[in-house]
Order: C-alpha cells, then structure tokens, then sequence
C-alpha cells in the first residue's frame, strides 16, 4: 500500500479541487489529489460543460429552423439524438484529459480512489472497498462537490424521472417533458428539449422562475419561453409522481390548493444539489455540516486545525467559478500568501445559459431597496441595439442598479442573447468600485452589444441616446 507524506491533500478533483491543487503545486508545495470517479469534477464531465454542449446544438438548430429570416435555406431540418449526446460526451471527455494533463504537469499527485479522513492529517484512499493509499498532510482541503437533490415521493428512477445525469444522456427525446425546478438547471434542460421539440411544463413552488435573478429579468425571460411555447406553472409544486403505461403522471398543487394531473414521457427533477458531506469521517473531527453543507469561515477554515472545505460542498452558490476561486483563496492562505482577498459572494456572476440567455451580478433591485439603498435604475432594451439587430436578436434586456446617493454600481441584470459573455465586464466595474461616472466615460466599441451595457448606465442618469 503507497504511504506517503504531502504538503496539501486535496479530495476531489472537480474544478474546485483540482484548480486548488494546481495552484498549490505553483506555489511550491507538495500536493496530492485524490479523486474517485472523474478528473474535472461534475463540471466538465456532468454539468457546466456537457450542457453547454448540448446547449450548442438546440442553438444552431434553432437558428437552422430559422435560416430563412437570414436570407438562407436550409431543408430537412433535423437532429440525430445519439450523435447530439456523443458530441456533448466527446466535449466532456477532451476537458477531462486536459485536466489530467494540467495535473501531470504541475506535478501533482493523482490518486485514484476515495478519500476520507482517518485521523488528523490523514486520508486513507480506497480503491473498490479495498485500501490503496495512507497519505498524510499537514492541510488536507476538502473539495468532494455535491449531487442531485431528491425530494420525497419525486425520487428519480433513472428511466423516467432522470436528474441532470440522465437528462445530459437521454435515450429518447421526449415528446413531453416535466421540468420540476426553474433554477438554472431546470431551465437549462427545460430550453434544450423545448427547442429539439419536446412539448415542456416546468413547475416552479415560488411564486416566479429563476428565483436569484430580479424579478423584471426573470418576468422578460418567463414572456420568452411562454412565447416560445413552454408551459410555465409557479406557485404550484409536485406533490407525487406516477410511472404507468401512459408515462409518468404528475400531481400538481397550486398555492390555491387546486390539484390537477399532468401526464408526460418523462421528467426531470431539478430541485437543486446538496453537498456530498457523507462518509468523509467528519465525525472525528471539529468540522460541522448545515444543510448538506460543510460550514467554513471566509478562508474555508473548517474549525478543524489543518482542515479546510471548498466549492459545493461548501455551500452556495453552487457554481464552478465559485468553487474554483474558493480553491485559489484556500491554498493561498494555506502557503502563507500575504493580501488574500476573501471571495465576497456579491461578486459572482450568475449566468443561465438557456434562450435567451441570463447572466447577472451584484443586488438585485429588490435586494438593493431591502439592504437600505436608496437605488437608481437604468435599463436598455435590444430592440435599440445596431448589433442586436444585426444578429436577428431584438428582444433582451439590459439592466443596472445604482446607489443613487453615492453612484456606485450595486447590481447588473441582463436576458438575452450572448449576456453571458457580456457581464464578465460589470463584474470587472463592480470589483473596482466603478461609479457611474467612470462607466460613463468608458468607450464601448461600435456596433456590439456591449453598447447596451453603456446605455443601461446612461439611462440611469437620463442620458441614454438610443431610446
Ligand atoms: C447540469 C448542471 C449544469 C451546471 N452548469 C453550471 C454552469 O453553467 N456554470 C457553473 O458555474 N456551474 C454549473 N453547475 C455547477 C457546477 O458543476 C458545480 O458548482 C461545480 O462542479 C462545483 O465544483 P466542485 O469542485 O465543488 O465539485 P464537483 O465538480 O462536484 O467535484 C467534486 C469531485 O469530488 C469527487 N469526490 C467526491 N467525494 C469524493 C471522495 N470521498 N474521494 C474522492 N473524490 C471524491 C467527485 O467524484 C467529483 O469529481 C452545473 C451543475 C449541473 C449539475
């Protein structure tokens, strides 16, 4: 059996874990990894990546359907479903080499196996039951991710109620669809198989979809998918499931109490994840667990000498980029870097990657006027964008919330096409401190859509040209 002794030993190789590791290699210390399954964590290999993939395809076969608006022809239209999913794995399984090949360069060790503490400073990793490794390390990070929730009487079966895993490999394409959840996830999936022609409800409890996003975002992008056709029920949930002949059916309760019944081919529960806090051996330990969360302080310390938590299991937000950076903080303050900057969860951008697309950052309009700010708005819509125009996407929305006294940026807000790509430049103002004065005075090259971003910061003030 390996007996080895590590500066750091990070468990889980998802983009928290590995992205930490080889920060920690660069900074010289002595790393080991420890992964189970997949290097590239769920991100690459069951979710940020593979739907994006996906995504892709619903994309350019929408733009198929509609090659005429663009002057184009294009005849029998169609899709080949294994061959849309083989692209989406093949996708995954290049990142996933990738990562491997990062790690080897950086010279990280890789085991491959399960980790769980045994002891201060050790994990013991194992291999089908059996042990395979006894390291030690003075800073043992905790990176193993999370999984799909389940909610009682909604459980997946993995043929007709799948969970992101199954609905990223489908062996059908459903002609209908229940979408239980209308976070990112659902309605990711919920955009995806509309658009490949499945008839799509989601059921959303709260009384509106997209519940982080401002509520005038989520309301433009909720018009949008009606539009399209989706069927979109809030303020009522799913109450039970059934598997028959017909297919799966549904009870949903509205918030009036009304029950009704919806039969479909096949549903997918995204009711969120929940960290993976089990048989870690954080019983030993001083750590502590809430809501399926390992509980850190701004550094990811868990309370533990020597024992930190990062990403998902860490708790929210539950995005990549987040656990990533986490990872980034937590190994430099392990090797003694100086000026470490706690991350400040105002500052993660939020995308959705759907059609329309919906990215954000920073308070929402609400959450500005609850936290005490007396709030500016500015808003601009892609209906008065040349590029916009230009692309044959006229409908989205582009908004900003300033503190009206001060003129900082509090909060960005866009839905329509590519803003996923745009809020990366409000993010960048917001960590600046950027007023609206300095964005003002910013030059936006002509014709892009980043111009709205500059009309939503003029309106605020009563500038903006296009509108
Ligand atoms: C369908 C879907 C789409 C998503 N899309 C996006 C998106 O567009 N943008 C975004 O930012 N986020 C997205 N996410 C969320 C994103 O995937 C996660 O936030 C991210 O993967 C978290 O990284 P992590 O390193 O904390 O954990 P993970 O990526 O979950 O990695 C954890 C790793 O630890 C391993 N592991 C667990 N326990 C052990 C153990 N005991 N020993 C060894 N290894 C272990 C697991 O096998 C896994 O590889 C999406 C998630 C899903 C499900």
């Amino acid at each position: 059996m390996a007996e080895s002794n590590f500066d750091v030993i990070v468990v889980g190789g998802g983009p928290g874990g590995y992205v930490a590791a080889i920060r920690g290699a660069q900074l010289g210390l002595k790393v080991a990894l420890v992964e189970e399954k997949h290097l590239g964590g769920i991100c690459l290999n069951w979710g940020c990546i593979p739907t994006k993939a996906l995504l892709r395809t619903s994309e350019i076969y929408h733009a198929m359907l509609h090659a005429a608006d663009y002057g184009l022809s294009a005849e029998k239209v169609a899709f080949d479903l294994a061959a849309v999913v083989k692209r989406s794995r093949a996708v995954s399984k290049q990142l996933n080499r990738g990562v491997a090949h990062l790690l080897k360069k950086n010279k990280v060790t890789v085991f491959d196996g399960r980790g769980r503490l045994n002891g201060p400073g050790k994990i013991e990793v194992t291999k089908d039951g059996k042990a395979i490794a006894g390291l030690s390390a003075k800073h043992i990070i905790l990176a193993t991710g999370a999984r799909a929730r389940t909610l009682p009487g909604l459980e997946p079966d993995g043929k007709f109620v799948w969970t992101y895993m199954e609905a990223l490999v489908p062996d059908v394409m459903p002609k209908s669809l229940l979408v239980v959840g209308s976070g990112a996830i659902g309605i990711e999936f919920a955009s995806f198989f509309h658009t490949l022609g499945a008839e799509v409800t989601v059921v959303e409890v709260l009384s509106r979809i997209l519940p982080v996003e401002d509520e005038e975002i989520a309301q433009h992008a909720r018009k949008r998918f009606e539009k399209q056709g989706m069927t979109i029920m809030s303020g009522a949930k799913v109450t039970g499931l059934k598997t028959g002949k017909a297919g799966v059916t549904a009870t949903i309760e509205d918030d009036k109490g009304k029950v009704s019944t919806l039969t479909v081919e096949r549903v997918i529960s995204a009711v969120g994840v929940v960290g993976n806090v089990e048989d870690l051996g954080l019983e030993t330990t001083k750590a502590k667990t809430d809501r399926g969360a390992i509980v850190t302080d701004a550094l990811s310390w868990t309370g533990e000498p020597g024992l930190y938590a990062i990403g998902d299991v860490a708790g929210p937000p539950m995005l990549a980029h987040k656990a990533e950076h986490e990872g980034v903080v937590c190994i430099e303050t392990i090797a003694g870097l100086e000026n470490i900057h706690p991350i400040d969860n105002l500052m993660i951008p939020g995308c959705t990657y759907c059609h329309p697309q919906i990215a954000s950052v920073g308070l929402t309009e609400a959450k500005a006027k609850a936290a005490g700010h007396q709030v500016k708005t500015g808003r601009f819509p892609f209906m008065g964008n040349g590029k916009a125009i230009a692309l044959g996407e006229p409908e989205g929305l582009v908004k900003t919330v300033f503190d009206a006294k001060t003129g900082q940026l509090l909060g960005a807000h866009m839905v329509g096409a590519e803003v996923t790509e745009l809020i990366q430049g409000f993010v960048v103002a917001m960590n600046l401190e950027t007023t609206e004065e300095d964005l003002m005075h910013t030059v936006f090259p002509h014709p892009t859509l980043s111009e709205m971003m500059h009309e939503s910061v003029l309106d605020a003030y009563g500038r903006a040209i296009h509108i």
